[in-house]
């Protein structure tokens, strides 16, 4: 668990924020983590109520 799934958990974070935030924390994650939250962002993003 990182900041990113924990905010992403308690919905505090959107998806549009994880990316960026994960753009500048991948580089210290291991490549499973990488993984894991990629999965995370993209049921994040559907998940997310589409706003215009
Ligand atoms: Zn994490």
């Amino acid at each position: 668990m990182c900041l990113i799934c924990v905010e992403l958990a308690k919905s505090k974070m959107t998806a549009k924020e994880a990316k960026a935030q994960f753009r500048e924390m991948r580089v210290a994650m291991d490549a499973q983590h990488i993984r894991e939250v990629e999965a995370k962002i993209a049921q994040a993003e559907i998940d997310e109520p589409t706003k215009p």
